[in-house]
């Protein structure tokens, strides 16, 4: 059995990290990243704080931007407009979920698309989509970094995507098919889905229900990239079972897989940001 550990990608990432910051540091540029927490999402607070301290302590200038569950359109659209416009911010983060009186689609399509680090607007899935340089999702990148890192071969691979959201599924889609794999994308309403998963040579799972990929769903010798994260008790585990992983041979263990590499993803992308601009 090989495990895809995230630890030494992450590694490699925040290697290459350093040099960016070292480079950007010689130019007087400082890397700055702003955090927008709309609400009182749990997760999404956690989250926040959590990239905001990894960010702050790779030497990145973090802003946090906190607004009430309350928080109107103009509000939200107001603070985007800002830092859009602000100097010091390279990448803005906006934190998912939003209150609902929000218009997601709006607020994400106000972003400036030279810092939507998180790769939500038009402009950077259809740069994504058409081949060309793009910020791509975080999770979505650490998914390709990894499969890179451990030299898994792509192309003319058979991928298989299980998820088609527009932060994990689509993007990853795009990144395998840009690096020449065969790729189909299934999702809930995928017929005889076992079926489809069964032939995958690489198979991602970023469906978002706990041990969902049975062992009966994968063929041995497949590479499975498992996305979820999931607690179950006083386990932590992901979309794949234990007991698919063991047939299949080679996957990213959960935790300590993927999840360990999305934040270095980030992180560089903040970083391409202020190279581009420069
Ligand atoms: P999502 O928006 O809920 O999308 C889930 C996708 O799975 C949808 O496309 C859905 O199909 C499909 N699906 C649901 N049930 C299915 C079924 N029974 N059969 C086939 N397809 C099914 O989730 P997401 O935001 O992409 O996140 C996926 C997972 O990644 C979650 O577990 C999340 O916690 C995890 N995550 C991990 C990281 C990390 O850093 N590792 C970061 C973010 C999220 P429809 O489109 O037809 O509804």
């Amino acid at each position: 059995m090989r495990e895809l550990t995230g630890k030494p990608v992450a590694a490699a990432q925040r290697e290459e990290l350093a040099r960016s910051l070292a480079a950007l540091k010689e130019q007087g540029i400082t890397p700055g990243l702003a955090v927008v927490r709309i609400g009182d999402d749990a997760a999404a607070s956690m989250y926040g704080s959590f990239l905001g301290k990894q960010a702050q302590a790779a030497g990145l200038f973090v802003r946090y931007c906190e607004y009430s569950a309350a928080t109107t359109q103009r509000e939200a659209l107001a603070c985007i407009e800002e830092l859009n416009a602000a100097a010091d911010i390279h990448g803005i983060l906006l934190l998912m979920p939003l209150p609902e009186q929000l218009d997601r689609q709006a607020l994400v399509d106000a972003l400036a698309p030279a810092k939507d680090i998180d790769g939500l607007t038009p402009t950077q899935v259809g740069r994504l989509a058409t081949g060309r340089s793009a910020f791509v999702p975080a999770t979505a990148a650490a998914c390709l970094a990894t499969l890179r890192h451990y030299d898994i071969p792509l192309a003319g691979a058979r991928a298989v995507v299980l998820g088609r959201s527009d932060v994990i599924g689509k993007p990853v889609a795009q990144l395998l098919l840009a690096a020449n794999a065969t790729v189909t994308i299934c999702h809930s309403r995928t017929r005889d889905l076992a079926a489809v998963t069964r032939e995958a040579d690489i198979l991602i799972a970023a469906v978002g229900k706990a041990e969902m990929v049975t062992a009966d769903m994968v063929r041995e010798g497949a590479v499975l990239v498992d996305v979820g994260i999931h607690r179950r008790g006083d386990r932590t585990c992901g979309d794949i079972r234990p007991d698919a992983c063991a047939k299949a041979g080679t996957y990213t263990p959960v935790p300590g897989g993927i999840g360990a590499v999305t934040t270095s993803m980030m992180l560089l992308a903040v970083t391409r940001a202020a190279q581009e601009a420069g």
